[in-house]
């Protein structure tokens, strides 16, 4: 097959969803992939696929060429091909529109058999559909949850942008620790070993005396060895630091971000949000506050026992999950649970100024008021056992005005999991890391 087409011959008039029954009559070119072909002897039906959607091209065989015949007959699922043809007004046809060809350019053929469905008629287990990721994006659930990922990211720059903060991107290849190293990835750096940052938290902290407001959307990694459905070793975090701000002011940006998220992809994405039969309701705010100790007491009363000071674990978040099925802060957590920058409360140093995010029983975002105070940095890093020479250009930072700040960050990836109801971390990105997952 000759794919030595010039450009010109198969360049697109229009995308398949600017097909409307109103350009009947009027000759087009659309260019993308045969998603799905129905033979019904006489006639024959191709859904072709473009970014934005579907168009139904109709070959009724005694009113078309025999040569598209004969090339509609080879064509198989996802070939890229060129088609140009007739618009016609048609009721029972997809969008009530529909294109008889007049002239097809094959492309390129996609080798078959395909290794999945990509009608997604046909379920295949999450890991046949990771190994051939491209052709399972392709998925009307797939491409709904992306196109949500997007907008939601579109949501959150214009939020930062509006409310006076500045976009940064920190260091991912660093040399120390932010917090220990139990969960960090080396690397080989020239003649020195290296890390792949687990947060920007150090730099986003030291950027507040340069630009009081800060955000940052990028890549975090972390040697997690636990395989759940909410954990990778590399996700999206989106960061903020404020300078001359408390918890309580970063919980409000918190809330008020989370309201706008949500309003804007209900509003914008009601096509992909009914594919996906979902919708999470705007929330009000502000969201429930509740402390870690009254935490624990329902645990109690809900026959989960945590002593003062223990983490809580997952099953009784489940719990917790289920008594709050909604947003919900947990604050006043004990500062020995909380990283080393976390600022104890004045006058009561046991319990700290950090919050969780929660919604149902998934974390959704952390963070607190820091410790702006460089000899209090240092005494906590040596509670946590760190060694505060490791972080000798952070804490030298401290010397240079740094005003009392506070930040969070929320994981990207459990954000779009709770707009899109999607349970499972893996389906909400392009090529998912985990423990087992380094391919594709
Ligand atoms: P968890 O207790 O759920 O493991 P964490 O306390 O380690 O989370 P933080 O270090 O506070 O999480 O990170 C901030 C946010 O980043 C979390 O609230 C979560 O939304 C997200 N996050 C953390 N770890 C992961 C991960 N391994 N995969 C995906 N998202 C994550």
């Amino acid at each position: 097959m000759n794919y030595n087409v010039s450009a010109h011959s198969w360049k697109r008039t229009h995308y398949t969803m600017e097909i409307t029954p109103d350009l009947d009559g009027k000759e087009v070119t659309l260019t993308g992939w045969i998603k799905e072909i129905r033979d019904l002897g006489g006639i024959k039906f191709l859904l072709l696929r473009d970014k934005d959607g579907i168009v139904q091209i109709t070959v009724p065989r005694d009113e078309v060429d025999r040569q598209i015949i004969e090339q509609v007959d080879k064509l198989q699922r996802q070939d890229c091909v060129s088609i140009r043809g007739t618009v016609r007004r048609m009721d029972k046809a997809p969008r009530g529109v529909e294109v008889t060809p007049k002239s097809i350019i094959i492309l390129n053929t996609a080798k078959q058999p395909l290794p999945l469905d990509i009608t997604g008629k046909t379920p295949a287990d999450i890991d046949v559909r990771l190994d051939a990721r491209i052709l399972d994006l392709i998925r009307d659930e797939a491409q709904a949850i992306f196109r949500i990922r997007h907008v939601t990211l579109e949501a959150i720059r214009e939020f930062f942008s509006k409310n006076g903060f500045i976009e940064i991107h920190t260091p991912k290849i660093i040399a120390t620790a932010t917090e220990g190293g139990a969960n960090l990835f080396p690397v080989a750096y020239f003649e020195r070993e290296a890390f792949l940052a687990q947060s920007p938290q150090l730099y986003k902290e030291q950027l507040v005396i340069d630009f009081e407001k800060v955000y940052e959307i990028g890549p975090t990694f972390r040697a997690e060895k636990s395989h759940t459905r909410r954990h990778l070793t590399e996700f999206i975090s989106v960061d903020i630091e404020e300078a001359f701000a408390t918890a309580e002011d970063v919980m409000s940006v918190a809330e008020q971000l989370l309201q706008h998220v949500c309003r804007t992809v209900n509003e914008k994405c009601r096509r992909e949000l009914d594919i996906l039969k979902y919708r999470v309701e705007t929330p009000s705010i502000p969201f429930k506050r509740l402390t870690y100790d009254e935490v624990i007491n329902e645990l109690r009363e809900n026959g989960i026992k945590i002593s003062w000071g223990e983490d809580i674990p997952t099953v009784a978040y489940r719990t917790l999950g289920k008594l709050h099925p909604y947003f919900y802060f947990i604050i006043d957590w004990p500062t020995s649970l909380k990283p080393f920058y976390i600022k104890p409360r004045d006058g009561k140093p046991e319990i700290s100024e950090g919050f969780d995010l929660m919604w149902h029983w998934i974390e959704i975002a952390s963070g607190g008021t820091r410790v702006h105070n460089k000899d209090l940095l240092i005494k906590r890093l040596k509670e946590q056992n760190l060694n505060p020479e490791s972080f000798k250009y952070h804490l030298q930072v401290f010397d240079y005005g740094m005003p009392p700040h506070a930040g969070w960050a929320i994981g990207l990836e459990r954000l779009v999991m709770m707009l899109t109801g999607i349970r499972n971390i893996r389906e909400v990105v392009l090529f998912p890391r985990d423990r087992f997952r380094l391919t594709p």
